[in-house]
């Protein structure tokens, strides 16, 4: 069997909304275009890793709901396993984000599902992180199950990964059980309270968390790539020059990439290479879900 990665995070249909302009206060606009597309930055990371082809699971929750239903449907289109996302008295996670003609955008998050899972929930599904190498989290679900979950891994031996987003204050504990940290560079500066102007206070950034227990972090810079620390090291990583179109679940891409090249070689560097590879082929095209590239096109760009 094909080592696994277990995705536990948030499921969120987004209702993308469309205006000439956002509205004043009080009035009422007609709008352009309205569309309902899969997202949650747990689900777009459980995708990513699913079109790599990587065996991936997902622990999560949805209502019982039409959203509910169109959010495991994308999941398994994805090769993504879904027989852990539990259904909820609560309504599927939504997200309605209303886009005007400059590309403004105005978000607002229900997360309804999403903050109904508790520890028992992770506890009933604990054979999956049983079996799997590589546990995945974000921060759209709540804290305390973050926690929990990452005691849990760690203590089952496994390999933990933290995309901090949204940027929320971290307590040293939790710290301590992440192996790797991947925030982007907003999410480090407000964790750390430090503010990132150059080279010298993002490393110092990477050593204040990795003070605090954190094992290793590797932070992505949107166009200038990322950045790896450890206790022996801190590397830079350029991105590919591509012309970037629309950057959104650049930084969901570059998890779901990494952490399916780790998980059957833990080796940092190739993983990094995948993952710059997975998100720079993200930002080329519009969209969350529908802009991650399958195995095919990231071996294609890997040959050019
Ligand atoms: P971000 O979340 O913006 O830090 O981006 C995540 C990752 O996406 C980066 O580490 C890069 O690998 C990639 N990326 C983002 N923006 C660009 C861009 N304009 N060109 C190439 N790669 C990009």
């Amino acid at each position: 069997m094909k080592p696994a990665i277990v995705v536990v995070g948030s499921l969120n249909m987004d209702i993308v909304i469309n205006v000439d302009h956002m509205p004043k206060e009080g009035q009422t606009l007609i709008g352009t275009g309205l569309t309902e597309i899969p997202g949650g930055k747990g689900a777009n990371q459980a995708v990513a890793i699913g079109k790599l082809q990587a065996p991936v699971s997902m622990i999560g929750k949805v209502g019982a709901d039409p959203y509910g239903t169109s959010l495991l449907n994308s999941l398994t289109a994805s090769n993504v396993n879904t027989e852990h996302i539990v259904t909820s008295a609560e309504k599927s996670g939504v997200a309605v984000v209303t886009v005007d003609q400059s590309g403004s955008n105005h978000i607002i998050v229900i997360p309804g599902a999403n903050f109904d899972i508790t520890e028992q929930d992770i506890e009933l599904q604990r054979q999956a992180i049983e079996q799997c190498e590589i546990v995945v989290l974000q921060l759209e679900v709540p804290m305390e199950v973050v926690k929990y979950t990452l005691q849990l891994a760690k203590q089952l031996g496994k390999t933990t990964i933290l995309n901090p987003a949204p940027a929320k204050p971290l307590d040293d504990e939790l710290l301590s059980y992440v192996d790797i940290l991947i925030p982007n560079e907003h999410e480090l500066a407000d964790i750390c309270g430090i503010e990132l102007v150059d080279d010298q206070s993002l490393q110092a950034a990477t050593q204040a968390l990795l003070a605090k227990g954190v094992q290793s972090l590797i932070v992505t810079l949107g166009e200038k790539g990322c950045c790896y620390a450890d206790h022996q090291t801190f590397k830079m990583f350029p991105a590919h020059k591509v012309k970037a179109l629309d950057t959104t679940a650049a930084g969901d891409s570059f998890i779901g990439g990494f952490a399916a090249s780790y998980v059957s070689n833990p080796n940092m560097d190739e993983a990094i290479r995948q993952a710059q590879i997975v998100a720079a082929i993200t930002v080329t095209r519009a969209g969350a879900q529908s802009s991650l590239p399958t195995l095919a096109e990231v071996q294609q760009f890997a040959r050019e």
